[in-house]
């Protein structure tokens, strides 16, 4: 498999990274913990090993959110950035959504779907509108 560079980063910029992976696997997680740490349904990252990324900026702040893994996140803007856990310390689960082009990147299975949040399956069927007046997209992207 051919070598991708990902680059991504946090909502404010403070936080940037560059990764070279030859196997990017991207998973939803749909747990408890997950939904409550993003305020969303769920969360989906790629894994990439530490030896793959370069952290660049400010480093993440990290916390401990079980006895089994820690939890990164912008000390300035918050954005969540990676769950790691302590079987495979060297292997980050990166926020997807933090890529700067998160479209190059499919989820390829989930987890922790006996606690899925109930209405995602219903969105293709809401109404939906192209933009509003709100912010829309980061300011402070491709900061190399
Ligand atoms: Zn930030
Ligand atoms: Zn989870």
């Amino acid at each position: 498999m051919s070598t991708v560079e990902l680059t991504g980063g946090c909502l404010c910029g403070a936080v940037r990274y560059r990764a070279r992976t030859g196997s990017a696997h991207a998973s939803v997680c749909h747990c408890r913990m997950c939904q409550r740490w993003n305020g969303a349904p769920f969360f989906t990252a790629f894994s990439v090993s530490a030896d793959e990324i370069e952290w660049q900026g400010t480093p993440p702040v990290e916390w401990r959110s079980s006895d089994i893994a820690v939890r990164s996140h912008c000390g300035t803007c918050g954005t969540p950035l990676y769950w790691k856990g302590d079987r495979q310390p060297t292997c980050f689960d990166i926020s997807l959504m933090t890529l700067d082009d998160p479209s190059v990147l499919t989820p390829v299975d989930q987890i922790w779907s006996t606690v899925a949040a109930h209405w995602p399956g219903v969105l293709p069927d809401l109404p939906a509108w192209p933009g509003d007046d709100r912010e829309g997209e980061p300011f402070a992207r491709g900061s190399d």
